[in-house]
């Protein structure tokens, strides 16, 4: 199962059943988290890195993941190391 087949169970789960407001705040935050697993594009490149699509922040071009927010962040123009939970994923 990858990350996006995870989102539709738990969106269609929301849906489905009488949830209180915890459970579905519990639901909403999971979607959230898998929601930063997926890479997302740096913004507003430079030499030294860029920023976070997620929550503006600059990070420098070494960092796999926001050092603010914690998003997957997918640089462009350069090549990731192969990441296990990323394998089967795709873009
Ligand atoms: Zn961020």
């Amino acid at each position: 199962m990858d990350i996006h087949e995870s989102k539709r169970i738990i969106q269609t789960g929301i849906a489905w059943a009488n949830w209180d407001d915890k459970q579905k705040e519990a639901m909403r935050l999971a979607l959230v988290s898998l929601d930063k697993q997926l890479p997302k594009k740096v913004v507003g490149t430079d030499k030294e890195g860029g920023f976070c699509p997620q929550c503006q922040a600059h990070n420098i071009n070494l960092f796999r993941y926001c050092n603010e927010c914690g998003q997957l962040l997918d640089w462009q123009y350069r090549t990731l190391l192969p990441h296990r939970g990323l394998q089967r994923q795709q873009r």
